[in-house]
């Protein structure tokens, strides 16, 4: 009995992901050369960057306005001025349980059912 083998070859289109060109060679190939894997991974890394910076801006601004507030010894001010003046609240470093409060880097602040927030600064570094 002849047994006859037949080898089906699929080929499978890959493409570079920087430039779209199709690729030859190793199965995990990503990137036609050097190159594209560079040009991917650099915008890659900006985005990134890109990314971080929005947030720390936020950040930022949330942490300007509760350290202007407790400089200026308002260890309690209203969530409405604080909207006014660009705070996000969905923006924070951290959080404390029981009870629940929200920290945005060395400060803490809590949300009161009255309309305003109560700050409390950790330490100095
Ligand atoms: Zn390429």
């Amino acid at each position: 009995m002849k047994l006859d083998f037949y080898i089906f070859r699929q080929k499978i289109m890959r493409k570079c992901l920087e430039c779209g060109k199709e690729l030859s060679g190793r199965i995990d190939k990503k990137f036609c050369d050097s190159t594209c894997r560079s040009s991917f991974n650099n915008k890659k890394r900006f985005e990134l960057n890109q990314k971080v910076k929005r947030i720390n801006k936020i950040l930022k601004r949330n942490f300007s306005l509760l350290d202007k507030a407790y400089s200026e010894n308002k260890k309690e001010i209203s969530i409405s001025s604080l909207l006014s003046h660009g705070f996000q609240f969905n923006y924070f470093t951290s959080t404390l349980k029981n009870p629940y409060k929200l920290i945005c880097y060395n400060y803490i602040y809590t949300i009161s059912n009255k309309g305003v927030i109560f700050i409390e600064k950790l330490s100095d570094y």
